[in-house]
């Protein structure tokens, strides 16, 4: 068995809207992403994790822009890497995240997050934690212009994911 360490990050800019998609999970609010995609920045943060344990880039090399529906679910490049770690003998030991986010408060909302974002993961809750976290009325964050996250994801192999 190898195991291996993954980290991935991202930030999008907030502009009045419907809602924030996180994890899979639509937050209700009068904000949302600026981006092609839903914008979904915990799924981002996460597919860059799983792609940094394999070894293999970031989010934007494998998903461009030009391959990318508007606003299409995020859900899909989770599913797509995590297609590819189980081709490579991997699986999820445990991940660990946190959103920044002035509001609304994600209390309520960190249970639906968790168990999404373990679904697409293929592990029980209990290898997920979902943390969250405002910037005290600092920085883009802490003014309500931008929402970002940071994943830190291990990966267990079979054998060197790099041959
Ligand atoms: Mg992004």
């Amino acid at each position: 068995m190898t195991e291996r360490v993954g980290f991935g990050t991202d930030l999008h800019r907030l502009v009045p809207g419907d809602g924030i998609p996180l994890g899979g999970v639509l937050v209700p609010c009068p904000f949302a992403p600026v981006a092609r995609s839903d914008g979904d920045v915990l799924l981002h943060a996460v597919v860059d994790a799983l792609l940094g344990a394999m070894g293999r880039g970031d989010i934007g090399e494998r998903y461009p822009e030009s391959k990318v529906a508007r606003g299409e679910s995020s859900r899909r490049f989770v599913l797509e890497v995590m297609h590819l770690l189980r081709e490579r003998g991997g699986a999820v030991v445990n991940l660990d995240c946190v959103v920044d986010l002035e509001r609304p408060k994600l209390g309520p909302h960190k249970d639906a997050i968790r168990a999404s974002v373990a679904a697409l993961l293929g592990v029980s809750p209990e290898r997920v934690n979902v943390k969250a976290k405002t910037a005290e009325g600092m920085g883009p964050v802490g003014e309500g212009k931008a929402v970002a996250a940071q994943a830190a994801v291990l990966v267990e192999f079979g054998e060197s994911p790099n041959g």
